[in-house]
């Protein structure tokens, strides 16, 4: 028997053949998830302006240094000044000026004393405690000094990150382009998700699951729609889909008669790379290339195609948009219930991931069979069998692949 491609080595075959795209410019308000292609530096300070950090009095510290409740100190107020207004005046000795936060620190004052400390009578403040020279300033430059990089080449905007590249002036930014992603479904069965059920015929539920899927990562998907089961129709649809940055067909990728797949694509000049892979679901499984354009042939069965996109497409198009971090989240779970595998293939079985323990104790979600994609709809993890294994034993433990990492399992584990 040939040598089947493992997993393993189709999963590093598929990220050789795939690099980050070019940069672009974009608007902050698009930026988040995006990954930086500069370093940023600040051009300001932040805040560009010492500023009070409470409501209370600007005052000169050498005045109100000896303050305390047996001996205050009375204080002429000479000026009120709110966020966003400058005061014209200044702290004179025996002078304070009303400060609300946020408000810039007047020249003169080199300490802000809280409200709570002191009470107002007349024109005047009475100051029966402190915390300190300097106390309650905000100095410029505390948070962002000029010149500092803010954040590093490769990183993935975050949604505080956002908020810091605006607070330093930063209305645009220079970050990896998102690959437009075609997604073509081949089958003569095929009908659309408003169309008549017929005899024979099957909802194109692909289209709707590898779309969300390219969305979820953030490349953008654009379908091609149903094609035919005819090797002239597939290349020219192929053709067409590969004017975008990568291609995902799903579909006619197996040894039956009407599986023209592989072939249409090589008609479109792509260079196959391989199409069968030691794994299940999802055997059938092509790759190719076109110049840097990586081209995936997924299998038709639901579940099969959703996995294998989990496996190669989802971190290509993650390293296409310039990540380092390409997988999806694993954790180690110990099997509930014996549950037989498939021997050399490695083999991904749809769980249920329960806490126990503050560990996670997986469950089969049911039927295993590659067209049901209800068992995969239920399940939280993907508990991976090695190829030489036959049976994952109960109370046994396995690697599976977190599906959803927004799940509940950390919060109870911190006691939420
Ligand atoms: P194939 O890989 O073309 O042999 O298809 C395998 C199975 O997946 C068949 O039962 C197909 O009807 C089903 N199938 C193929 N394409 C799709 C699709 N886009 N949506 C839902 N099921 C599909
Ligand atoms: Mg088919």
């Amino acid at each position: 028997m040939t040598h089947m491609t493992t997993v393993n080595e189709a999963v590093d075959l598929v990220l050789d053949t795939v690099s980050p795209l070019p940069c672009e410019g974009i608007p902050l308000d698009e930026g988040l998830g995006r990954v930086l292609c500069e370093d940023v530096r600040s051009a300001r300070n932040v805040p560009s302006f010492a500023n009070s950090a409470m409501d209370g009095f600007a005052v000169r510290w050498s005045d109100v240094a000896g303050a305390s409740p047996p001996a205050p100190v009375s204080l002429e107020v000479r000026d009120a000044v709110g966020a966003g207004r400058v005061s014209r005046k200044r702290v004179l000795p025996g002078t304070a000026i009303r400060i609300m936060t946020g408000a810039p620190v007047p020249a003169g004052a080199d300490a802000i004393v809280r409200v709570e400390y002191t009470e107002t009578a007349g024109e005047r403040v009475v100051v029966s405690r402190t915390d300190g020279q300097g106390s309650h300033i905000r100095p410029a430059g505390e948070d962002i000094r000029r010149g500092d990089v803010v954040l590093e080449r490769g990183r993935v905007l975050g949604i505080p990150d956002v908020g810091l590249l605006a607070s330093i002036g930063k209305a645009n930014v220079r970050v990896r382009r998102r690959p437009v992603v075609a997604i073509i479904a081949t089958g003569d069965e095929l009908i659309g998700v408003e169309d008549r059920p017929a005899p024979g015929k099957v909802v194109n539920s692909n289209g709707y699951t590898l779309s969300s899927a390219v969305a979820e990562v953030g490349a953008v998907p654009k379908s091609f729609g149903i094609v035919r089961d005819d090797r002239e129709s597939l290349t020219q649809a192929f053709r067409d889909a590969l004017a975008c940055d990568a291609l995902i067909a799903s579909g006619g990728v197996s040894v039956g008669d009407y599986d023209y797949v592989k072939d249409a694509l090589a008609d479109a000049g792509v260079r196959m790379r391989f199409w069968r892979v030691a794994q299940r679901p999802g055997h059938p499984m092509a790759f190719g290339s076109k110049g840097s354009k990586p081209v995936f042939g997924l299998p038709g069965n639901p579940v099969s195609s959703l996995v294998s996109f989990i496996l190669y497409v989802r971190p290509s198009l993650l390293k296409m948009m310039g990540h380092e971090s390409l997988f999806m989240p694993v954790v180690r779970a110990r099997i509930a219930h014996d549950m037989k595998t498939a021997p050399g293939l490695k083999e991904f079985v749809r769980c249920r991931l329960d806490e126990d323990n503050g560990r996670f104790l997986a469950s089969s979600t049911g039927t295993q069979s590659s067209g049901v994609l209800r068992s995969l709809s239920l399940a939280q993890g993907l508990v991976v069998a090695r190829e030489d294994q036959t049976l994952l034993r109960k109370g046994s433990h396995a690697p599976a692949i977190l599906l959803d990492p927004r799940g509940r399992w950390l919060q109870r584990e911190m006691g939420f």
